[in-house]
């Protein structure tokens, strides 16, 4: 059993690196940690769809780089690590090329992919709404066909990024007679359309990327249904395997424990036994899901989507991403108080305490991933 990276794949780590070194940003004290969400940069996303970062794994004749997936983890983890800010191509990259890949027509993949490679274009995620989160499949926003369109109306919530987003994938009810998980479709939607209101919501760390979103009779030309009608909740499942399999939801704050480590071994702090502890066990840990990472890449390039081991990767990652969290602000003590003013791994981890609940929610809470977890995977019953 070989391990280790092949050269090709050790070459690839160099050339993200000798990118990154180019394309950061200059470091300053604004927001490195969550850069997948929070780092939002048209210029840096175009810049790394002109280099060939974006739908690596994707066909040539849609302007893919025809990588493997572990390739591509090895270049999201280092854009991970460097506090990349790339919210603007994220979503597309990560979920919206892969389903559109399975689902779509020809047309939407010759219209959509090629922009989302060079990193042109922004997306948001319509399927939460007010009375369905984890229960999906409870969703009221309809999408009623008439004549060469689809007239839709509703209300989406918590939808990230979409006061920038170019396209929505909206996920609504077109038949509302079927069983309610076999009545649902998948719309891309133009954020331009007539009736698309957006409005901001503020979240905890006093930022604002997720949104209210409302749909008042907006027609939907027929042609941006993706796939078949009333089969959108077989499809949603694939495209939330790629959301919850990404080395995001490990390494979210892996700048954050960088520059705490700094800062400990800086102060002479780990010369206490209980912090060297602590700091050994987080090194461990992560290690342990970085393997569970690469593992269900590998499976990814094999054509398999592991549903239960990206629910436990998620669940794994984003738990210890809060205990990470919460040993930065006990490390800090006071200072872990100050938002600003008590220097950049104060106002880091004070925004990273404010922020981490929000991680064992989005993208399936933690209990959902344990009930999938449980019952997918190891095959125990449902009551
Ligand atoms: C930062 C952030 C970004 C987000 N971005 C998006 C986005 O871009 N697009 C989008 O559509 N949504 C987005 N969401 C919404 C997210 O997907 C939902 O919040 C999540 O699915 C949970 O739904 P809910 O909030 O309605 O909670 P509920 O589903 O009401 O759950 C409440 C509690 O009950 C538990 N629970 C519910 N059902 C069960 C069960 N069967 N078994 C055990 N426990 C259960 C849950 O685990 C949770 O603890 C985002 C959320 C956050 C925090």
């Amino acid at each position: 059993m070989q391990l280790a990276f092949s050269p090709a794949e050790a070459r690839i780590r160099d050339e993200i690196r000798a990118f990154l070194t180019d394309a950061m940003p200059p470091p300053s004290s604004a927001i490195s940690e969550d850069g997948w969400i929070s780092g939002f940069s048209p210029e840096f996303s175009r810049r790394m769809g002109a280099a060939g970062w974006i739908g690596m794994t994707w066909p040539r004749e849609y302007g893919g780089g025809e990588r493997s997936y572990v390739e591509r983890a090895i270049v999201t983890e280092e854009l991970l690590r460097a506090g990349a800010p790339t919210a603007a191509h994220w979503t597309g990259d990560r979920q919206i090329g892969p389903s559109l890949l399975a689902h779509g027509s020809e047309e939407q993949k010759r219209e959509i992919l090629s922009r989302i490679v060079r990193g042109e274009l922004v997306f948001c995620l319509g399927m939460s709404e007010p009375g369905a989160g984890s229960d999906l499949a409870a969703l009221q926003t309809r999408a009623v066909e008439d004549g060469d369109a689809f007239v839709v109306d509703g209300q989406k919530v918590w939808t990230s990024l979409a006061s920038h987003a170019h396209y929505c994938y909206l996920v609504a009810r077109t038949d509302p007679d079927a069983p309610r998980h076999r009545g649902i479709s998948e719309l891309l939607v133009d954020m331009s359309l007539p009736g698309i209101t957006v409005r901001p919501l503020v979240d905890m760390t006093g930022e604002h990327h997720f949104n209210e979103v409302f749909f008042e009779s907006v027609r939907v030309p027929r042609r941006w249904l993706i796939g078949e009608k009333n089969h959108g909740w077989f499809q949603i499942a694939s495209q939330l395997d790629y959301e919850r399999a990404g080395m995001e939801r490990l390494l979210s704050y892996a700048p954050l424990f960088r520059e705490l480590e700094a800062h400990l071994r800086a102060t002479g702090r780990t010369r206490d036994p209980l912090v060297r502890q602590m700091l050994a066990r987080f090194h461990g840990e992560l290690a342990v899901g970085r393997l569970l990472l690469y593992r269900i890449a590998w499976n990814l390039s094999q054509g398999i989507t592991p549903t239960a081991e990206t629910a436990l990767a998620k669940l794994y990652g984003t738990e210890l991403e809060q205990r990470l969290v919460r040993f930065a602000g006990e490390m800090l003590g006071d200072l872990a108080l100050l938002t600003s003013g008590g220097g950049p791994l104060a106002t880091h981890t004070a925004r990273a305490i404010l922020n981490a609940p929000g991680l064992t929610i989005r993208g399936g809470t933690v209990e959902i991933l344990r009930n999938i977890v449980a019952q997918r995977g190891l095959g125990l019953p449902r009551d």
